[in-house]
């Protein structure tokens, strides 16, 4: 299969092919085309295999960037990993103008606000942070339409579970609907995985 093959957006097919990338890896075949139908999906991969990656072409597919709005949350269990998201995010989504920021500890929370405040499509950070700017009010949740959880079980093991559900409980009430078996399943079992989620299927 090529990434021509998976009912990904042209411009979005540009910035892939100009990021590098000529044909999805294992993951990227079997994840890509439930992501873009809008379906909800728990993949596992060893690190390297692509998933990072994954995650931003998902992100770069679903956002509307006529919107100024945050429209996908990821949550990652270190700083480092929530840059690196937000970075691919920026890479391949370039020929989309996606905008994207880190809301992560040990940066500014002036920086955070300005990005945040000036708008952006997709938040990747930790989610101690994020919950933060949540409660704040500088982070609006209403357009959130996929939330992420990168590496659950790491976030698990480093004692995030009540911080992910803190800012659970701030996503539109949809989302939550849709999505809570799942969310529980992730926060409860103890895998290798992630678990992306979209309420997409709502609107079916
Ligand atoms: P990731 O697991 O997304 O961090 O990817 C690991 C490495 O593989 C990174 O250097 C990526 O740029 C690269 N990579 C990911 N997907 C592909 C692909 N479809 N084709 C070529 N390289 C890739």
């Amino acid at each position: 299969t090529s990434f021509d093959q998976m009912g990904i957006r042209d411009d979005l097919l540009r910035g892939i092919y100009a990021y590098g990338f000529e044909k999805p890896s294992a993951i990227q075949q079997r994840a890509i085309m439930p992501i873009v139908s809008g379906r909800d999906v728990i993949a596992q991969a060893q690190s390297g295999t692509g998933k990072t990656s994954m995650i931003a072409l998902s992100v770069c597919q679903m956002v509307d960037t006529s919107s100024r709005e945050v429209q996908a949350l990821i949550l990652s269990p270190t700083r480092e990993l929530a840059a690196q998201t937000e970075k691919v995010i920026l890479a391949i989504g370039d020929y989309i103008n996606v905008q994207a920021h880190a809301c992560i500890g040990g940066k500014s929370i002036g920086e955070d606000i300005r990005k945040l405040e000036y708008g952006v499509h997709a938040v990747s950070g930790t989610p101690g942070r994020v919950c933060d700017m949540i409660k704040r009010r500088t982070l609006r949740t209403r357009s959130i339409k996929l939330l992420i959880l990168d590496e659950s079980d790491e976030m698990l093991s480093r004692g995030f579970k009540d911080q992910i559900y803190d800012v659970y409980r701030y996503l539109p009430p949809d989302l939550q609907a849709n999505s809570k078996t799942f969310v529980d399943y992730a926060l409860h079992y103890f895998y290798q995985f992630f678990i992306m989620y979209s309420s997409f299927m709502l609107l079916y």
